[in-house]
């Protein structure tokens, strides 16, 4: 699980994120949904340890990971670009984590590597460099080498929103089968709604810094609780 207990962020004298207590329980699919400034980014940021907390604390497992470094915090994080390294293979791009920590000798690796390329079906394609594959091949790779370490949590930033619709469609199928298949406690941030609807067991709806709302798809939808949530929920963006 990974517990927010009484979060904020302030950016100078601005507070950004004002005081957010959740809770997403381990193998959840939850999505961060909300208007552009909203806080969704840098909440993310603040379970990766890309951003220090102003006050609370975050809990990953059992672990009080609050002023830990990203490396010692049990997470891998997707990005919206998703940074392969253009001068190695597919297969050594997500080689490459396992090397940094130096988790096993080199044929678990590799084999390790294989079998998260199975998980997002590129198996085929892993003595490939990055500029022969499609966008959404490329975020792909981007998600099995983030899961190839088997971190507890996984933090996807807008990981589809560089991909055409159709793609992002796709893609969509294929995060919901990665998490069927790995059960992976996972926080998915976007602005989009229905992407939000259509993935996540619960929705985490932000405005302002603050949580506007939190529910199944369904209650989001069709019981919004505020006029905020309403609008936004209904919207198309
Ligand atoms: P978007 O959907 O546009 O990415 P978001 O909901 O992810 O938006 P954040 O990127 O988390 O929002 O930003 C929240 C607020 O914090 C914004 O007002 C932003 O300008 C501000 N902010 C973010 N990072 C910094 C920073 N490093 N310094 C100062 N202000 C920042």
């Amino acid at each position: 699980a990974v517990a927010l207990n009484n979060v904020t962020k302030a950016f100078g004298d601005v507070e950004v994120i004002k005081g957010i207590t959740v809770t997403i329980e381990k193998g959840e699919f939850v999505s961060l949904l909300g208007p552009s400034g909203c806080g969704k980014t840098t909440l993310l940021r603040m379970v990766a340890g890309l951003e220090s907390t102003t006050s609370g604390s975050i809990f990953i497992g059992e672990r009080d990971s609050t002023g830990l470094p990203p490396e010692q915090r049990d997470i891998a994080m997707v990005f919206q670009s998703y940074a392969l390294f253009p001068h190695l293979t597919v297969l050594e791009n997500v080689l490459f984590p396992l090397r940094m920590r130096k988790l096993s000798a080199r044929d678990k690796q590799v084999e390790r590597a294989r079998a998260a390329l199975e998980l997002v079906q590129l198996l085929h394609l892993a003595d490939r460099r990055p500029r022969e594959l499609s966008g959404g091949q490329q975020q792909r790779v981007a998600i099995a080498r983030a899961v190839v370490s088997e971190p507890q949590v996984l933090l996807l930033d807008e990981p589809l929103s560089n991909l055409d619709a159709r793609l992002r469609e796709n893609m969509q199928e294929e995060l919901i089968q990665l998490h069927r298949k790995t059960g992976l406690t996972t926080i998915f941030v976007t602005h989009d709604q229905e992407e939000a609807l259509s993935l996540s067991d619960r929705v985490i709806l932000l405005n302002g810094g603050q949580i506007e709302q939190v529910g199944s798809p369904s209650e989001l939808y069709s019981k919004p609780g505020t006029r905020f949530a309403a609008s936004f929920m209904g919207s198309t963006n």
